[in-house]
């Protein structure tokens, strides 16, 4: 089996834990505060926040940005559920804004049109590894006094005219999950400009612990959600061999376009606009629009069935169980969302995928694919049919 992701762990990440296992600091020790600099250096953050997953970061964004019951939030029913869900642990309403259907990136244009006086900030996600035009989305919340939380889990390494994605909003959260572009284990971690959030958040992942005071003085209601020191040293080891690896992954995404330039029935990953970079976080495909989800659902079964790991990247937030009945959404509601989430395939994408496996990913999804019958296509057929027996009929009639 060709599987969907694979994590990229050498000598280097094997002997930065062994490391940290053969000291007496397994956790709350050096290599967090090593980790936390790492990461400011490349993001160039001021301040970044380990924390023991990308959604314990979100939610601490989504407290620090004073986010409380009843407040809106503006974000993407496009995304990992995590997104959302962060927004309802403090209280706050998702208010979910439809899609750019070429970047599957919230679409910035109907963002305005969303906010009402209850909207306290904006959360955009960098859907894949693709990032958000944050420019227009930090104006639009300058001009009406929101917050910006991004959700950069997909996107680290990705940037907007040089600047990393994840540093313009007052927060951004990056995760380090195995199938994420570079891995803890679990873990995320935060970054900010904001020496009062950073200090919030360093107090909250620590149990409200404040700052040298003693193991069993608590300042305020906190959490658990600190990274351990093995966790950090592995992801110091991987963050060395970031831009190598991303590297890698762009190469591996260009060997998938180039393939797939012979399925003209699905539509590859758009490609970032100019003076952005994105990151590869995974590569996903979508049929056209002439197909349906029961023929996007077929060809995942035929290509699992080929030994090839895929996967339908994301069920709309909107569209989940409990999001329908707190809510009332249904389907319909976000149709761009809808519309794409039903055709897309992620396809295997990882570092060390060899060209041999794409060719045989690329050529078995061409063939899967042909077997296809699109909707117009039937409909024509079934027209011909129909044509073709009154050309039978009215002979015999004369
Ligand atoms: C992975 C991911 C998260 C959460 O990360 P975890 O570390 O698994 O908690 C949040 N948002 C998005 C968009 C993600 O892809």
């Amino acid at each position: 089996m060709i599987p969907l992701s694979s994590p990229d762990i050498t000598e280097a990440e094997v002997q930065a834990a062994v490391e940290v296992l053969r000291s007496d600091r397994l956790s709350l020790g050096p290599k967090v505060q090593e980790f936390e600099e790492s990461v400011c250096r490349l993001t160039g953050s001021r301040f970044a926040v380990a924390v023991n997953s990308g959604t314990s970061g979100l939610h601490l964004c989504v407290k620090a940005s004073g986010i409380g019951p009843g407040d809106e939030v503006i974000t993407t029913p496009f995304s990992f559920v995590a997104s959302a869900n962060a927004i309802l642990f403090e209280g706050g309403v998702p208010v979910f804004v439809d899609i750019d259907p070429a970047s599957y990136n919230i679409d910035v244009s109907r963002i305005e049109a969303a906010i009402t006086p209850r909207t306290r900030a904006i959360l955009p996600v960098h859907v894949f590894g693709h990032p958000c035009p944050m420019q227009e989305i930090r104006d639009i919340a300058d001009r009406h006094g929101l917050a910006v939380i991004e959700d950069a889990c997909e996107a680290i390494g990705a940037r907007v005219n040089g600047r990393a994605a994840g540093t313009f909003g007052e927060t951004g959260v990056f995760a380090f999950y195995p199938n994420k572009q570079m891995t803890t284990g679990e873990g995320g971690v935060i970054v900010t400009g904001d020496d009062e959030v950073a200090r919030l958040c360093r107090s909250w992942r620590n149990q409200g612990r404040g700052e040298g005071g003693s193991w069993l003085q608590h300042e305020r209601l906190g959490y658990n959600y600190r990274l351990s020191d093995i966790n950090c040293a592995i992801g110091s080891a991987q963050l060395g061999r970031l831009p190598e690896m991303l590297r890698r992954r762009a190469q591996v995404a260009d060997w998938y376009t180039e393939r797939l330039k012979l399925v003209p029935e699905i539509v590859p990953p758009a490609l970032p606009a100019p003076g952005a970079d994105m990151s590869w976080f995974v590569y996903v495909v979508r049929l056209r629009d002439e197909f349906s989800r029961q023929h996007r659902d077929r060809v995942l079964e035929e290509l699992r069935g080929l030994g090839i790991g895929c996967s339908d990247y994301f069920t709309p937030i909107h569209l989940q169980l409990f999001y329908r009945e707190r809510f009332g959404f249904q389907e319909g509601d976000f149709p761009l969302t809808e519309r794409i989430s039903e055709r897309t395939i992620a396809l295997p994408f990882f570092n060390h995928l060899p060209q041999g496996d794409i060719d045989y990913i690329c050529e078995s999804l061409r063939r899967v694919v042909r077997t296809l019958v699109p909707q117009p296509e039937l409909d024509r057929r079934v027209e011909a049919a129909a044509v073709d027996r009154r050309a039978i009929v009215m002979p015999r009639a004369l």
